[in-house]
């Protein structure tokens, strides 16, 4: 059975619903499909929670109205016999009141994940009654019942595999197993979600679990793009990528596809397709354990990035430098992306600066420390075994006008990284797409 996820872009609006119902029917296979809410709604739901959060009932009231009119004016768009329009009022009407019933003193992060799930909810519960008004033998499997994360927030995969195929096991002989993305329970049974842009994550995840013949993703662009089309001129898709470079792509920004997504599909060796819900027929991307020797795949950025540099007389020679410098960086739990060392000093980035200010307090018992905010980490993905020889000069021939802060390569064989302004990013992107993919010297 193949698992297909298709994202808040491809279910939002009753039109993609029925085009999402065609697509997977078409073809008569069982499948497993991972639905998101509706485009738009979880933003809706954080703005709801947010504005209960500061008491301001008003507020919550005003978005939840909105919701509420948008839904119910999906109904008779979307399904056409009496009955199920019925069905469907009235379950949007208990999940509004539900909505309505969070209007508490000491609203927490406990209310507000049951907020969070709701979009997923209810954007399954309405393909599943569209699918069965098609007379198609169609369930909704509850997440709930089955996705569950441990006590440090990760998956819980003993329990995932035990609990999901029992679950498919249940009901067997349907032609669509539909069940929510993004939303589970945490190791104390609490209703959690999988952070944002999950839903790609409970594909992957559930592959992995029922042993799943693909994962598929479903958006709403023709698979992952060499470089970020919405920055660059003439991107193109990549026909195929191993898992690390899809990982690496994920990771810096190519938002397509979301970076934890990658991991259990990799670890049970499951093919992940990227693919383009308004265009079913194009090819989309590939992602396995296949390697292109030589190739570079592609480009990507991220931004909001903070460079810190230590320099220290008393680092050379001496050990367990580094050592004091990263227990800096984990009392404050905060992750570094890139490192890079000198004899007498030590650059690093970091994307949360949430305790910059303590970390950079505590690291000058080390050294003089230096801060550049507003950066960029701009990585070239490809197979870069250092025995292929040549990719280091052509990234860098495309980058000969740009300053360069920091450079990082030999953490893994399929990345070189750059780190320059976030203002030199177009430039940047745009010279590495010229060089490296269209045929610029
Ligand atoms: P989905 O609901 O399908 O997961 P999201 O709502 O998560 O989609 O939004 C992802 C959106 O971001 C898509 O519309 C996609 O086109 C766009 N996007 C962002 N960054 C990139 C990138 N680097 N390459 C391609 N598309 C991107
Ligand atoms: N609906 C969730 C979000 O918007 C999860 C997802 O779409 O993947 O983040
Ligand atoms: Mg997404």
């Amino acid at each position: 059975m193949k698992v297909l996820k298709f994202g808040g872009t491809s279910v939002g609006s009753p039109q993609r619903m029925k085009e999402v119902s065609r697509l997977i029917t078409q073809d008569g296979e069982q499948k497993l499909v991972v639905l998101s809410a509706m485009s738009g709604t979880t933003n809706s739901l954080v703005e709801i929670a947010q504005y209960l959060y500061g008491g301001n009932k008003a507020g919550a009231d005003d978005v939840i109205n909105r919701l509420r009119t948008k839904y119910f004016a999906h109904v008779p768009e979307l399904l056409s016999q009496k009955e199920n329009q019925d069905e469907l009022n009235k379950f949007l009407e208990e999940k509004f009141s539900f909505l309505q019933s969070f209007y508490i003193d000491n609203f927490s992060e406990k209310e507000e994940k049951i907020i969070l799930a709701q979009g997923e909810l209810i954007s399954t519960y309405m393909v599943t009654l569209y699918l069965k008004e098609q007379g198609i033998k169609a369930t909704l499997l509850p997440a709930l019942d089955f996705m569950k994360t441990d006590a440090d927030a990760e998956p819980d995969m003993a329990y995932i595999t035990e609990y999901a195929n029992k679950q498919l096991q249940s009901v067997p002989g349907m032609q669509i197993y539909i069940t929510q993305g993004f939303i589970c329970r945490n190791a104390k049974g609490d209703i959690d979600n999988l952070q944002r842009g999950g839903s790609d994550y409970t594909a992957s995840i559930l592959g992995a679990a029922i042993k799943a013949d693909e994962i598929q993703i479903w958006t709403d662009i023709d698979g992952m793009h060499n470089n970020d089309p919405r920055v660059v001129d003439k991107t193109q898709p990549v026909r195929h990528l191993h898992f690390e470079e899809a990982a690496e792509l994920a990771y810096f920004g190519a938002k397509i596809l979301h970076p934890t997504c990658i991991q259990p599909a990799k670890a049970a060796n499951i093919p992940v397709r990227l693919l383009n819900t308004m265009e079913p027929s194009a090819p989309g991307t590939l992602i396995d354990n296949r390697n292109e020797p030589g190739r570079i795949a592609a480009v990507a950025a991220k931004d909001n990035i903070t460079a810190i540099k230590i320099k220290s007389s008393r680092m050379l020679l001496a050990h367990g430098f580094l050592k004091k410098v990263f227990e800096v960086f984990e009392t404050y739990r905060t992750s570094i992306d890139m490192i890079c060392t000198s004899e007498v000093g030590v650059s690093m980035s970091i994307d949360n600066i949430k305790h910059l200010d303590e970390i950079v307090g505590e690291l000058k018992k080390y050294g003089t420390v230096t801060v550049d905010h507003d950066m960029c980490i701009v990585c070239v993905v490809g197979d870069m075994n250092w025995e292929n020889l040549g990719f280091e000069s052509r990234a860098l021939d495309a980058l000969a006008d740009i300053p360069v802060r920091m450079i990082s390569y030999g953490g893994s064989n399929y990345n070189i990284s750059f780190l320059i302004k976030e203002t030199d990013k177009k430039a940047a992107l745009q010279r590495l797409s010229d060089f490296l993919f269209n045929g610029k010297k």
